[in-house]
């Protein structure tokens, strides 16, 4: 169990490799807003909730790290939030408590690999944010808060 933190900031434009490639789009967040208290972290994957100010609160799996598959040069955090919305939301402010850790960030040797084991995070992620250890943080005030 790791204890829970906050970061926020307006969904930023990436590099358009999360839904193009993937098929699983990550929001962008602002790296340089909180590159302190990433650093603090272990590269890997991470699970939480996520609040979209005019939208809800959503469970989320996102990775934080350096992204080895695409050799990134700068530590991200990209979360990936466990709901259709059938639309993008590029400029909004998106709340996150991060409750929970699964994996090590890891290299994989296709891109199969790595989008398999994605969808496996995602069906770990969605399973234990319904464990009240994790399910009492949706309601967190941090989520709900504007700017
Ligand atoms: P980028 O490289 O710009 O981050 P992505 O291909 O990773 O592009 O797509 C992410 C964008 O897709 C988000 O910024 C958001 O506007 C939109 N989006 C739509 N649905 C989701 C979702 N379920 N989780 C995350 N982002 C989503
Ligand atoms: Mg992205």
């Amino acid at each position: 169990p790791i204890e829970p933190w906050f970061i926020s900031g307006p969904v930023i434009k990436g590099f358009g490799r999360g839904s193009k490639v993937l098929g699983i789009p990550t929001a962008n967040l602002p790296a340089e807003n909180f590159s302190d208290v990433v650093s603090e972290y272990t590269s890997g994957v991470y699970f939480g909730w996520a609040g979209l100010s005019t939208r809800g609160t959503y469970k989320m799996v996102m990775s934080v790290g350096w992204n080895p598959y695409f050799d990134n040069t700068e530590k991200t955090v990209e979360p990936w939030l466990l709901h259709n919305f059938g639309e993008d939301f590029y400029g909004e402010e998106l709340r996150l408590a991060i409750v929970g850790y699964i994996r090590p960030e890891a290299n994989f040797p296709s891109l199969e690999s790595l989008i398999e084991r994605i969808q496996e995070d995602g069906r770990i992620a969605e399973k234990a944010l319904d464990l009240p250890m994790y399910a009492k943080y949706k309601d967190s005030p941090y989520l709900r808060n504007t700017l």
